[in-house]
């Protein structure tokens, strides 16, 4: 029998131990009681429960009815069906593998953000503009630590045009933006937009429907990022070093378009096989269904025959809406998804193989869009 107040206990069991657990951090930014840590030494990025209180595997919270961490959790039960129900008022069609929304190319038309940007600098305009515009307080978004010649991605807090333009671009290993959520209300913020991939972006969305409270009314905004794995810190060591001698401190920008491909501070490109990088895939990635973000108000990627292009999937009201006003005020060009017929092919066909990965004795939701075997 399905108990009725699913606590740590179960969320432990079901998910963190299961291997369904992403390391999103949804579960410890929703705990009001400040008995969840999360760990992202040595590689690995998952919550874990303060011994003081429950020990490892329980929480005495829970045992008298707090219920915050798996109301939290994308991962837990039948999280999908119940986001998209609630997100999308509908479940999604058989044809729908990429999740609900219209696909679109668009790219900014400002030079300096276009320049700053990953792709077309989608993301970064429309962080500035929600900001500027009194639509946001706050973007969780991720940056680099110290001078950035680590490479050690960092979850941030961006409030200004300026904060956006120095948290653009890519980084492949992990960043789990959530965890940037208490700066920004000890900052004031009450309306903050949430930039992640897709197990941090259907965060938001699972809150709101299973009611958890401020934190899933402050997150009334979400941009997602296509993705089918991050990679291990070690990368920069154990394979670009190593093999490449390519040296953290010396990169200056990283893409992944069939292959990863490194510029250097020295002008030179360098060109990775992505079945090299395979080894260093972070473990919270081996089981994740959701290659497009599915549950984002805006989900963008990379793919396509456009390079300075973003791949945008608009796929609610809010996105909708705020993707309209960037392109009446000259913000954004925009051009249909039907010019890049390749890129939506691809797109279906990453989308159907992440979904292959969520394993087939776990809750069957992600599965039950049949999935091909090609
Ligand atoms: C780990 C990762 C994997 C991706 N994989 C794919 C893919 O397989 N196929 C594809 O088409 N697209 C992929 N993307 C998306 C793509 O790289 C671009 O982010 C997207 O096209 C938006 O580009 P832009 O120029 O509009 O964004 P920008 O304006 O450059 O803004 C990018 C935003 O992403 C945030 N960000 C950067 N790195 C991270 C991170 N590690 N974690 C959380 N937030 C981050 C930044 O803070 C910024 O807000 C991936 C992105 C990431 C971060
Ligand atoms: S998937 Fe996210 S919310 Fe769920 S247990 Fe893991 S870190 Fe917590
Ligand atoms: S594949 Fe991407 S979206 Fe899925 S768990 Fe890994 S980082 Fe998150």
């Amino acid at each position: 029998m399905a108990i009725e107040k699913p606590q740590w206990k179960e969320l432990f069991s079901e998910v963190v131990t299961s291997g369904l657990c992403t390391g999103c951090a949804a579960c410890v930014v929703a705990c009001p009681h400040d008995v969840l840590d999360y760990e992202t030494a040595n590689g690995v990025y998952k919550p874990w429960h303060l011994d003081i209180d429950g020990g490892r595997d329980n929480c005495t919270h829970g045992e008298t009815g707090c219920t915050l961490c798996t109301r939290a959790c994308p991962r837990f039960r039948n999280w999908e069906s119940e986001i998209d129900t609630h997100k999308f008022a509908r479940e999604r069609t058989d044809d729908e593998v990429y999740g609900i929304g219209d696909v679109l190319l668009a790219k900014s038309t400002d030079e300096s953000i276009l320049d700053n940007g990953q792709d077309g600098g989608v993301v970064s305009t429309l962080l500035i503009y929600a900001l500027e515009n009194d639509i946001i307080d706050a973007a969780l978004v991720s940056g680099l630590e110290g001078d950035g010649t680590t490479w050690r991605a960092e979850p941030r807090v961006a409030t200004t045009r300026q904060d956006v333009l120095d948290t653009a671009k890519s980084r492949y290993t992990y960043s789990a933006n959530l965890l940037a959520y208490p700066k920004a209300v000890e900052g004031g913020a009450e309306r903050i937009a949430l930039v992640g991939m897709g197990c941090m972006a259907s965060a938001p969305g699972v809150m709101q429907s299973r009611k958890a409270g401020k934190i899933a009314r402050r997150l009334g905004f979400t941009i997602g990022l296509l993705c089918s794995k991050t990679f291990d810190d070690a990368i920069f060591e154990e394979l670009f070093e190593a093999k490449y001698n390519i040296k953290r401190a010396d990169i200056k920008k990283m893409n992944i378009k069939g292959v990863f491909q490194i510029w250097t501070n020295d002008g030179e490109f360098h060109e990775v096989p992505l079945k090299e990088a395979h080894a260093f895939t972070r473990e919270g990635c081996t089981h994740c269904p959701d290659f497009a973000a599915e549950h984002a108000d805006i989900s963008t990627g990379g793919i396509g025959a456009f390079g300075d292009w973003t791949l945008v999937i608009v796929r609610t009201d809010k996105g909708r809406e705020l993707m309209n006003a960037l392109k009446e005020k000259g913000l954004i060009e925009t051009r249909p998804g039907d010019d890049d017929p390749g890129a939506v092919a691809l797109l279906h066909k990453l989308a159907q193989l992440s979904r292959k990965r969520w394993p087939v004795e776990a809750n069957p939701g992600p599965r039950r869009i049949p999935v091909t075997s090609n």
